[in-house]
């Protein structure tokens, strides 16, 4: 099987960088933790005052290295490979940030290793690339084709109400989730 995993709040935890990051430069400001996130993109969230404050963050240098890994993530990547399948990294850049496309390939490279960073794909239009399987965090992934892939969702707090749709965590039984 390909199997296809987004980046953020799937494998590298962007949420809980941002708010680590947020929570400390601006204190004096109401800020929204993940269990209360009901949004993929965290701006729409927030008033239209802070927004600036939090794209200042988005788009500063280091941000997109800083994330943590989401636990168990990396084993299960290194695992489906393990199995005999194609595993990708498929993951969307944030446009107003092009220092992202380089520092998802650092990123991928400091915990993945190299041989990772040849399957690093980065695109706007996720139904373009080929797969059986797209695990991902986001509760529709739209784009231009009709995708091939299967999109399981990994579950987050604010993809809960999505009902048709299989899901999965890392501290889940996933591979029995995935029939691997
Ligand atoms: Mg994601």
């Amino acid at each position: 099987m390909i199997i296809l995993l987004d980046l953020d709040e799937v494998i590298a935890d962007f949420e809980g960088a941002f708010l680590k990051t947020f929570r400390q430069r601006h204190p004096e400001l109401p800020f929204i933790p993940l269990e209360e996130r009901t949004t993929t993109r965290i701006p729409e969230q927030y008033p239209a005052e802070v927004i600036p404050l939090i794209e200042e963050i988005f788009t500063e240098k280091g941000f997109f290295l800083s994330f943590e890994p989401i636990p168990g993530a990396l084993e299960a990547a290194t695992k489906i490979l393990e199995k005999g399948h194609q595993a990708y990294i498929c993951t969307s850049p944030l446009h107003k940030s092009p220092r992202c496309y380089t520092e998802k390939y650092e990123w991928v490279l400091n915990h993945l290793g190299r041989e990772w960073t040849k399957r690093l794909i980065i695109t706007k239009d996720k139904t373009l690339v080929h797969g059986d399987i797209l695990v991902d965090d986001r509760p529709e992934v739209k784009g231009i084709m009709q995708p091939t892939w299967e999109h399981v969702l990994y579950t987050q707090p604010y993809n809960t109400h999505v009902k048709d749709k299989r899901r999965l965590t890392w501290q889940e039984d996933w591979e029995s989730i995935l029939k691997i």
